[in-house]
């Protein structure tokens, strides 16, 4: 399992996911872009779901969204560190954007070593093995031949492609009675794993805390929605005191 160490002057890390950031939204992206100049973290780890869809890092160059979102990341990129993992809707997410705005790859899932304090980070999807479907698809789109496959289409198609995929995923979620969560063997396995006895994921819209095995706690963040009521907006602050939950203001 991957590492990556905080350096030690650092005083708090910021997590966030989930937020689905769609022009569909201005609220919920204004509220990203004040909370991504405005926070006094020395670093922001974006774990996953930062957009609705991308559909390849040439989508900049002609929405006027996309660009206003790798703008946003790129001034916050100046002033802190800023990493980003992949979630199921942005997995497209490339070397390019990130690149271009400084901002640092992570792996699904890595090991955070802050203060001696080990913490697992992952978006969760990977551990949601009830939903079979999701599984395969998963396993299909994060192929490097599919992608590949799928960035060599012109813009109009892959976003047309995107969009039967929600209508689908949609489709599917219907005749659910709720989302799946992390399996909780899984979950404690990769836990043990990575010597951490603390995990921070997003994914599922269950925001909360608690013991999936004694001794081995998971922090789950919320997706953002500030046209909800009330509105949803979670961070996860880690500092050396621990894991808390804050609002983005
Ligand atoms: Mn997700």
């Amino acid at each position: 399992m991957k590492r990556i160490a905080a350096p030690p002057a650092w005083r708090a890390i910021d997590f966030i996911s989930d937020l689905h950031l769609s022009a569909a939204q201005p609220r919920t992206f204004e509220a990203w872009r004040a909370f991504m100049a405005s926070t006094d973290a020395d670093a922001v780890f974006i774990l996953g779901d930062l957009f609705e869809v991308w559909v390849g890092d040439d989508a900049r160059a002609s929405g006027a969204f996309e660009a206003a979102c790798a703008g946003v990341l790129q001034s916050a990129a100046r002033r802190m560190h800023v990493a980003f993992m992949a979630g199921n809707r942005d997995f497209l997410v490339g070397p390019a954007l990130l690149a271009d705005c400084g901002i640092a790859p992570l792996p699904d899932p890595v090991v955070l070593d802050a203060w001696g304090r080990p913490v697992l980070l992952t978006h969760g999807d990977a551990l949601c093995l009830s939903d079979v479907d999701y599984q395969r698809f998963r396993t299909q789109v994060r192929s490097e031949s599919w992608q590949r496959e799928f960035l060599a289409r012109p813009l109009e198609e892959r976003q047309s492609i995107a969009r039967a995929m929600r209508d689908a995923s949609a489709q599917a979620q219907r005749g659910r009675s709720e989302w799946a969560d992390v399996d909780a063997d899984a979950t404690v396995a990769w836990m043990r794993e990575a010597g951490a006895r603390e995990l921070v994921h997003g994914h599922t819209h269950r925001p909360g805390v608690g013991a999936l095995a004694p001794g081995y706690l998971r922090h789950v963040l919320s997706d953002w929605d500030l046209d909800a009521t009330p509105p949803r907006a979670d961070v996860l602050r880690l500092t050396r005191d621990g894991i808390a939950r804050r609002s983005p203001a």
